[in-house]
């Protein structure tokens, strides 16, 4: 174990990870230093709890690295171009983020991990995952962006006996001895790559999630990618390589045989080459992008020794989280969907492809993204389209291109009032029978602080059409 004693420990970044893992370094018997580049009244106020504990807090100042520097934990979001980690480079000082922080501290004793990352799908599957491994009796958490945060769920005195966790690129980047019981990669799509650098080192650093597992490798048939990192990770002797499709499964996949969820990965009957797991309409919502997160998580429970009747039972004890296919009202025959999580376009083609005939309403920041391939698969099912925010013009572009018979009502508007205007059009273009989708492919930050508010923006004016 790391001895953490008189070391001298800087902490990048407050924050939801900085501050808590600051206290507990702080708590171990480290010296830290906090840097941190903002020093906004946020800050001074977390600055202030920790300057209270004996915490050496730096506002302003996330660049240099504080002279003795023993070790660097870094808040997952810092790019590793930052010149803070070329000087720990320079010096040969370790740096590690929230998720090997955790995995460091953790007890002897503590809960084997069931890990998932992807481009698009984690909450939800790590959700759905955390959903079974409670219908089978089993003290666990889902831990990640949401619910706990993994650093409690290792250290405080909760016992588990398997954890669901969820870790951006960002996270297994800065993770290098993570050795999960079981992982998976949902898919992997163009994201975040001015972070990355580029689609290889993207996809290298989702890949670590694989490194040491024990028991399985789950990956996505339809998404060579994902095999691919499977096949280049290098693995516990013994460790499956496990495929999902919405296909029929091949031996060692999970799949789908006349609408029934079934794995031919981990069969108990000797006797029987095949196990039916659960129905798919026991997934909600049962669109093909979520069957395949359900397949998924049934994969990580089956490999931690899970029972056929608990993946049922947990998938459907399982709700959504807002704002991811949420449906919202149904007016004058016209259902509307709230996807506002959809903040890239590969969510918002698989919750495009999830629906019939379809009122579209996207835009917002598009973050370096393009919009032809997205146009052009959804274009036969699109009734309309009504676009707002900062990068609508690029949306509209495509849609000239792929889809000029499409209705397009352009906005020109990025304050938050618009949604109710986009809500009102979206009435005008809607039939009985047509779905009113907000699933912007685009982030939020242009006109909303999040894609929550968001999503909350369209459920009210949803409500005001109905009133
Ligand atoms: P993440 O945690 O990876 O952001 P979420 O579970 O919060 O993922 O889902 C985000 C959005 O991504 C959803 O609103 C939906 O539009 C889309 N999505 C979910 N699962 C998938 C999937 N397997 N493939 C593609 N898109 C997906």
């Amino acid at each position: 174990p790391f001895e953490f004693q008189g070391k001298h420990v800087t902490v990048a970044g407050l924050g939801v990870s900085g501050v808590p893992a600051a206290k507990v370094l702080h708590g171990l018997g480290a010296r830290v230093t906090v840097v941190n580049d903002g020093a906004d009244d946020r800050a001074r106020a977390q600055a202030a709890e920790l300057e209270a504990l004996g915490i050496t807090v730096r506002l302003g100042d996330g660049g240099t690295l504080p002279d003795g520097t023993e070790l660097i934990v870094t808040a997952p979001g810092w790019k590793p171009t930052k010149p803070l980690f070329t000087a720990a480079g320079q010096a040969g000082v370790p740096v590690w983020g929230d998720v090997e922080l955790a995995w460091r501290l953790r007890r002897p004793d503590s809960a084997p991990w069931l890990a998932v990352t992807g481009t698009n799908g984690k909450t939800t599957t790590v959700q759905m995952l955390a959903s079974i491994l409670k219908a089978a009796g089993l003290r666990t958490a889902a831990v990640g962006n949401i619910g706990v945060s993994l650093l409690d769920a290792v250290t405080g005195d909760e016992e588990y006996d398997v954890l669901a966790v969820e870790l951006s690129s960002y996270q297994l980047h800065w993770a290098p001895s993570l050795r999960a019981h079981s992982a998976a990669v949902l898919n992997l799509a163009p994201d975040h790559l001015d972070w990355h650098g580029s689609m290889e080192a993207y996809a290298a650093d989702k890949g670590r999630i694989y490194e040491g597992n024990r028991v399985a490798c789950v990956y996505n048939v339809a998404d060579k990618a994902t095999e691919d990192l499977v096949r280049e990770a290098d693995v516990e002797e013994g460790c499956r390589a496990v495929g999902f499709t919405l296909g029929s499964p091949a031996p060692s996949q999970l799949g789908v045989v006349d609408g029934i969820l079934v794995d031919r990965a981990f069969v108990e009957n000797r006797h029987k080459n095949a196990q039916e797991l659960a129905e798919v309409s026991d997934v909600n919502p049962p669109a093909p992008h979520n069957i395949a997160n359900a397949l998924a998580a049934a994969a990580l429970a089956r490999a931690f020794g899970v029972p056929a009747t608990a993946v049922r039972d947990g998938l459907r004890a399982f709700t959504p989280d807002a704002h991811r296919i949420a449906h919202v009202a149904d007016v004058d025959g016209v259902a509307y969907v709230d996807d506002s999580k959809a903040t890239n376009t590969h969510a918002a083609e698989a919750s495009l492809a999830a629906y019939g005939s379809i009122v579209w309403i996207a835009g917002g920041l598009a973050k370096g993204a393009t919009f032809d391939e997205l146009v052009a698969g959804a274009a036969k099912r699109l009734r309309g389209a009504v676009l707002i925010g900062a990068d609508r013009v690029l949306i509209r572009e495509a849609l000239a291109r792929h889809a000029p018979e499409v209705p397009v009502v352009d906005l020109d508007r990025t304050d938050t009032g618009a949604m109710l205007q986009a809500v009102q059009e979206a009435r005008r273009l809607a039939r009985p029978g047509d779905t009113v989708l907000l699933a912007p492919a685009c982030a939020s930050m242009d006109m909303f602080t999040n894609y929550n508010k968001r999503g909350d923006a369209f459920a009210q004016a949803v409500r005001e059409l109905g009133a």
